[in-house]
């Protein structure tokens, strides 16, 4: 496969961008022979520059949830746009929007628009302190809340000081959950939780509702906020928050990537009980109020409220775990496949420097499909049973060139640093 348009780019970017990419895209986490530019992107499909394309189960993690350039959507982001994007004020677009997200998120009262998720994360955390005047925020050990100093991953530039109040439990234990609220004393101000472990490099796991109904019992006893984390599982489980699944209703929910299908548009969306302590802090950005993404957004979830795409995408979800699981099994191969369907994880028995799951990778890109060796995946509702079928066809063959494959290629050195930082 030809990469010299990549390369290219790839040895200009080395020297206008630090490591040439950041990131979640950085190329030292990822095989070497995958792209790091794309030109184009259309359904299920990117195509990077040197021409290739790809059957894309990374949803460029997470926000392509209806296809990419979904006319529908940016039939109404490019109308919007050529009225007014960024003003001086919002638009009426936002008022239509947080009425349209919280008629359609049974526990929220309000919303606040922001960029990424990490804004909204970030503002959770601020707004739960807002509302408690107390300092400690529970975190489950390894979940992802975003890129800030109080949650990124990697320890470069961090304080001790910037996590002094965040402390950590075991996300499904309930036991650990109440060690950590007794362990916070009378200073407790919110519980994050995300709807589901998707933590990267690890086998995903369903919430145990126990846990969860725990979560809630300790914030209703202690006064502090619980916080679903819906930034990448949003829309992908059900039309609501996440945790309405197991009768759950956080006080806060964080949402992004997906619901304006790629615009850049993030969500903090609260209940009643919050609605004072959010009005009081200072939150805002340049481009917080831009009108594009909120039009984009508008169309979205009125597609989501209206179509199907939800048991479309389990169902494609199903038809691939089924056939990878037969293709691993005729290979002999030790395969495993977590999370919801729709939001699969694949990782290889026996693979602790993710060797077997690069191998496995590479050939699959070879093939035109583009998975990801450690972290979750995401289908989409323009993903068609051909499509999968391909997915399913490209493994058999591609489970067989992992063992062939196994000397030649070796993660980066990188990613063993940022394991041994996560697991410190
Ligand atoms: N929370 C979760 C659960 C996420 O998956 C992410 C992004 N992967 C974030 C927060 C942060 O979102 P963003 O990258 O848009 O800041």
């Amino acid at each position: 496969m030809d990469h010299t348009q990549d390369r290219a780019l790839r040895h200009r970017a080395a020297r206008v961008l630090p490591q040439g990419v950041y990131g979640h895209q950085s190329t030292a986490l990822l095989p070497e022979t995958y792209p790091q530019f794309f030109t184009r992107g259309e359904g299920a499909h990117i195509w990077d520059t040197d021409g290739h394309a790809y059957l894309d189960l990374m949803c460029a993690y997470g926000p392509n949830l209806l296809g990419y350039g979904d006319p529908r959507v940016n039939n109404a982001a490019i109308a919007q746009l050529q009225k007014g994007d960024t003003l001086t004020g919002p638009t009426p677009l936002m008022v239509e929007l947080a009425e349209l997200m919280v008629s359609m998120i049974s526990h929220a009262d309000w919303a606040i628009f922001c960029k990424n998720g990490t804004d909204a994360t970030t503002m959770a955390k601020t707004v739960a302190r807002a509302k408690t005047g107390r300092r400690i925020i529970l975190v489950a050990r390894g979940a992802y809340h975003g890129a800030a100093p109080w949650c990124t991953p990697a320890p470069a530039g961090i304080l001790a000081e910037d996590r002094a109040h965040i402390h950590y439990y075991d996300y499904n234990d309930a036991e650990s959950l109440s060690a950590a609220v007794a362990g916070a004393g009378d200073d407790l101000a919110g519980i994050f939780a995300t709807p589901h472990k998707h933590d990267a490099f690890t086998d995903q796991a369903l919430p145990d509702p126990d846990y969860a109904r725990r979560a809630r019992a300790l914030c209703d006893q202690t006064g502090a906020l619980l916080i679903v984390d819906d930034v990448r599982a949003g829309f992908r489980l059900t039309r609501d928050c996440s945790w309405e699944l197991l009768g759950v209703r956080p006080d806060l929910s964080t949402w992004g990537k997906s619901f304006a299908n790629g615009h850049p548009i993030s969500a903090l969306l609260g209940s009643e009980t919050a609605r004072d302590a959010a009005g009081s802090i200072y939150v805002t950005g340049s481009f917080w109020f831009s009108a594009m993404p909120m039009a984009a957004a508008i169309a979205t979830l009125e597609i989501l409220r209206d179509s199907s795409y939800l048991e479309q995408t389990i169902a494609l979800g199903h038809r691939l775990r089924e056939g990878l699981s037969k293709a691993a099994h005729a290979a002999g191969i030790g395969f495993r496949q977590t999370g919801p369907v729709q939001m699969p994880l694949f990782l290889f028995d026996d693979d602790p420097d993710f060797r077997r799951g690069f191998a496995w990778a590479s050939d699959m890109l070879e093939q035109g499909i583009y998975i990801h060796p450690w972290h979750n995946m995401f289908l989409c509702a323009a993903m068609t049973d051909r499509d999968i079928d391909q997915v399913i066809e490209a493994a058999q063959t591609s489970f067989q060139a992992v063992s062939k494959r196994l000397d030649k290629i070796v993660p980066h050195p990188a990613l063993s640093t940022l394991l041994a930082a996560r697991s410190a």
